[in-house]
């Protein structure tokens, strides 16, 4: 194990033993999958506003089929950019039969193959909607690792960031990835924050380079 692997396995643990250890984003198949296309590049109130306004259709795909390009598009506009979204939920509508028969990783790339979903989003529906054993990583992940590590991290290296954070854990199963992204979002959000991260108190003091810049990496 290398050194960075050993401090991202020692923050998992740490994570892991802080957070409330409940399932995050529980919910019917369907509704996490289109979730995770609406809540794109706008809040989870957004997100959940569009959802209500889908009705029935956000609880079944043959019901979002039935609706006319339009009315689909009308009805998700308050969570933004409704053209593009409107037509990925609808390939993910007419994909979805195929989806539930196809074995993950093979679900994984049937899904990046629909325009306007990326890897997190891809992840975020195995991993959440399939139970599959896939880690979600995004710009929080890459945020809280550049300051841990003290290095530069972008999750623009979204299959680097991914395995990093996927081989810090003991037993890397569906159960163990969905607690530990639910428990790298809440620390970005609460303590972590991306302007005035909470350092004092913070349960990963005194392994993070930011936050305790004697401790260098070389020395974990
Ligand atoms: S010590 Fe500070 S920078 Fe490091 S993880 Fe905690 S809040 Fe973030």
């Amino acid at each position: 194990m290398t050194v960075s692997e050993a401090l991202l396995s020692d923050a998992a643990t740490r994570l892991l033993r802080h957070a409330p250890g409940t399932d995050w984003w529980p919910g019917q198949p369907w509704t996490v999958a289109i979730s995770a296309i609406l809540v794109q590049q706008t809040t989870w109130q957004q997100a959940a506003r569009a959802v209500s306004r889908l009705g029935d259709a956000a609880l079944d795909p043959d019901r979002l089929r039935e609706l006319a390009p339009g009315e689909l598009g009308a009805r998700i506009r308050c969570s933004g950019f409704w053209r593009r979204k409107a037509r990925s939920i609808a390939d993910l509508a007419a994909t979805w039969p195929e989806l539930n028969t196809c074995p993950f990783p093979g679900r994984r790339q049937r899904l990046l193959e629909i325009a306007g979903i990326g890897p997190e989003t891809a992840d975020a529906i195995c991993c959440y909607a399939f139970d599959d054993p896939v880690l979600v990583v995004d710009a929080m992940t890459a945020r809280l690792t550049s300051r841990l590590t003290g290095q530069p991290v972008s999750v623009r290296s979204y299959d680097a960031l991914q395995e990093q954070w996927s081989n810090a854990l003991d037993a890397p199963n569906n159960r163990a990835f969905r607690l530990l992204h639910a428990a790298i979002v809440e620390h970005a959000r609460n303590i972590c924050t991306a302007r005035t991260p909470r350092c004092t108190g913070c349960h990963l003091h005194a392994i993070c380079a930011h936050g305790n810049p004697s401790r260098t990496i070389a020395s974990h």
